[in-house]
């Protein structure tokens, strides 16, 4: 093969996550498919090799925050449909080799959605992919030919890697420490690839046409997640120049720190809460308290792992953490909100229509031990710093009294003993028809709509089911009517109404949110940047009451 002078040559790709990365080149070679037939026909092994699947990927959701965790419960649920797993069974039983019917389904079911014109659907063969690798390195046990490419990478210098291709779970399991850049030769920019790669801010490029093996001998290069191309070998006085681009990208970075750091309006100078959604502890490290107006929920799920329920103590040393971290905010709790698709093994039962079975408050008032804990632990908390107390999937208001009973109860207990406490402010989240409906019957502190669950149940349409989530959407009138009925409520009593669900942190419906009078949001951390620069620069372009600036 002819050697190539690459130096200071550009060579477009697709731009999949902005941004400019300069770095060593790391080449990772990739291989999607088995070259010999492994082992064995016996079909038990097939279907434990499946289950090993589905515990790898729950044990890495674990440990990833909701984004993360999202993909893969996405990735167990194709693991789970019959109509992947029934036609592979059906050919070993025909004495194909495991490893050989699984490769040929997928493969088939890949192409399929390679071809469909649906970006969507196209972008999901990419799920695919990483479940065939998953399933094969589990039924191989971890052939050496198979190996992971992404893991142990090891970069020692700030780098971007070239590769054919990434899968999502190979994405979570990749240490970025020193990894700056990616550049994908295939990769749809609506996968969940380029979706993590814009939510970690890594720069991203696809579509280049580039043959790796050509690119052996490249040592540097500029990643331009701007114009679109990667700059090999680049000269003293190109990378000079894309320095300083850097250099004036972080500036505008920190421009948009400095405006986290103040307290968000609206257009007419009224105070924006923003808030943060709490679904992991990694939120302790990540965001500034500065930055926020507090945590307006805490998905306290995410303390379950692999079916153990933390106990008093352990509950009471994290919420004490949020307490010091937070500086003095408000901080709001909400109670498990296990079952729907938080199943938990040996307390919601397998339930056919799991969304609207046993799950959230329902769960908590029949499982009376371990509720009574998870108060405890909260009421010790709130001793310590402005704990708010939130019941998930309220339906009626006898749930909200028989639980300010336990509270009652627990904090009598708990003084009785000598043991500090204090009571909680306690609110509901609003995501039941019938509980917005009925909203002025929920005598409580404060109210912080649900939209995920409040959109699932009023347009009777599962959140997570795709051939009907065309009708999944916030952009009915209804839904306004319902949200508006909400805050109003709040407004003539006083009381708070916040809103967590994802409609929140997503900039096309903030104008809407806020023309609807609401006044206080609850956002996912990585949405945060977005949302405070999107608020103050709406402030910037509609004339600014200047009272506004003198409040910060
Ligand atoms: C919601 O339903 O909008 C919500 C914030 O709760 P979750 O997504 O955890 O059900
Ligand atoms: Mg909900």
């Amino acid at each position: 093969m002819n050697k190539i002078n690459f130096s200071n040559q550009s060579f477009p790709a697709q731009v999949v996550s902005e941004g400019i990365a300069i770095g060593k080149i790391l080449i990772i070679g990739n291989k999607t498919s088995l070259e010999k037939n492994h082992g064995t026909s016996d079909p038990s092994i097939f279907l434990e090799s499946v289950q090993e699947t589905k515990s790898q990927l729950k044990d890495l959701a674990l440990k990833k925050s909701q984004i993360e965790g999202d993909i893969l419960e996405f990735q167990i649920s194709l693991l789970n449909d019959s109509e992947l797993i029934e036609p592979v069974l059906k050919s070993i039983k025909a004495k194909e080799k495991c490893s050989v019917a699984w490769q040929k389904k997928l493969d088939s079911m890949i192409e399929e959605f390679e071809e469909e014109t649906d970006s969507y659907f196209k972008a999901r063969a990419e799920d695919l992919k990483d479940l065939k690798k998953r399933v094969l390195r589990n039924l191989t046990k971890n052939d050496e030919n198979f190996s992971k490419p992404f893991q142990n990478l090891n970069a020692k210098e700030k780098s971007i890697f070239l590769a054919d291709e990434m899968t999502p779970s190979e994405f979570i399991e990749t240490d970025w420490n020193q990894i700056i850049g990616i550049v994908l030769k295939n990769c749809s920019p609506n996968s969940h690839v380029a979706i993590l790669a814009r939510s970690y801010g890594i720069p991203m490029l696809t579509d280049f046409k580039i043959s790796l093996n050509r690119m052996k001998n490249v040592k540097n290069a500029i990643l331009d997640g701007k114009k679109g191309c990667l700059i090999i070998e680049p000269s003293p006085k190109l990378l000079k120049e894309y320095q300083k681009n850097v250099q004036n990208n972080f500036e505008e970075i920190q421009l948009n720190l400095s405006k986290l750091a103040k307290p968000s309006f609206n257009s007419k100078g009224d105070r924006i809460l923003v808030k943060i959604n709490a679904d992991s502890m990694d939120l302790l490290t990540k965001i500034d308290p500065e930055h926020c107006d507090g945590i307006g929920l805490t998905r306290t799920e995410f303390l379950i792992k692999d079916g153990h329920i933390p106990s008093e103590e352990e509950q009471f040393q994290v919420y004490s953490n949020l307490v010091k971290w937070s500086c003095g905010k408000p901080i709001t709790i909400r109670t498990f909100d296990v079952g729907g698709d938080k199943p938990v093994e040996g307390i919601t039962n397998n339930e056919e229509n799991s969304f609207l079975g046993f799950r959230g408050i329902r769960v908590s008032l029949k499982f009376k031990d371990l509720f009574r804990s998870q108060i405890r632990a909260l009421l010790r908390a709130t001793a310590l710093g402005p704990i708010q107390v939130m019941l998930p999937m309220v339906t009626i208001p006898e749930e909200v009294e028989e639980t300010r009973e336990i509270i009652t109860e627990e904090y009598l207990n708990l003084c009785e003993k000598g043991i500090k406490a204090g009571i909680p402010k306690l609110g509901i989240m609003v995501e039941v028809p019938l509980a917005a409906l009925s909203i002025e019957k929920f005598d409580v502190d404060f109210y912080s709509i649900g939209s995920n669950d409040l959109i699932q149940y009023l347009s009777a349409t599962a959140r997570d089911n795709r051939s009907v989530s065309y009708l999944y959407h916030a952009k009915y009138s209804a839904f306004w009517d319902l949200m508006s009925k909400i805050n109003a409520h709040g407004h003539r009593t006083g009381r708070e109404v916040s809103i967590c669900g994802d409609i929140a942190s997503d900039t096309n419906y903030l104008e809407k949110l806020l023309d609807n009078g609401f006044r206080s949001i609850s956002v996912s951390p990585n949405s945060l940047v977005n949302v405070k620069t999107y608020l103050a620069s709406k402030i910037l372009k509609e004339e600014p009451n200047k009272e506004v600036f003198k409040l910060n």
